[in-house]
């Protein structure tokens, strides 16, 4: 606290008075902000940057539209488990121009209908992490996961052994997905 026999208007504007000290040490660290605010994400090694771009043989895309893609989830949780991107690098969705977002949304709409009938999805979980923090595991490129659920897919694997049973290749999967993926 601040001498208080001092007339108030020759006190020192000392940074003490918005806050109460305490035990902690501070490491002030400004130029991590460039990178906090989002001036230096690099889009360069970027999975779902380069996704689009591979061969055939080596691509999990599963249908392209004009703004969006679908892909399959390298690490599936389920078979069929898309993820809808943006082909623009934006780590978050409030980034996504009104236009990306309506085809996002279409696209994941097409993804479930796709999936059901090839598969007899018994339901979905659909959604975002949005920030490493939440659990996105390529926090810069958003995406959507498209998770088909069966009853019983839960079961003690993943939780006893961590691991999880998967009856079909990614590549076969992939090309059912395209083959019954409407024309757009
Ligand atoms: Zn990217």
């Amino acid at each position: 606290m601040g001498d208080l026999s001092t007339p108030p208007e020759d006190r020192p504007v000392a940074p003490a008075v918005t806050g109460e000290p305490d035990a902690l040490d501070r490491l002030w660290t400004p130029h991590r902000m460039t990178y906090i605010a989002g001036q230096e994400r690099p889009s360069e090694g970027c999975a779902f940057c380069q996704a689009p771009d591979l061969p055939r043989s080596d691509s999990l895309v599963v249908a392209r539209g004009a703004l969006v893609y679908a892909v399959l989830n390298l690490y599936p949780y389920n078979p069929g488990h898309l993820l809808i991107c943006p082909y623009r690098h934006l780590a978050d969705y409030t980034d996504l121009t009104v236009a990306e977002t309506a085809e996002l949304a279409s696209f994941t709409q097409i993804a479930m209908r796709v999936v059901r009938a090839t598969s007899s999805a018994h339901g979905f979980n659909i959604g975002m992490n949005q920030g490493s923090v939440a659990g996105a595991g390529i926090a810069a490129h958003l995406h959507q996961h498209v998770v088909p659920r069966w009853g019983g897919d839960a079961n003690f694997m993943p939780i006893v052994a961590r691991t999880k049973i998967l009856p079909q290749l990614l590549t076969e999967t992939r090309d059912l997905l395209s083959s019954a993926w409407p024309a757009t």
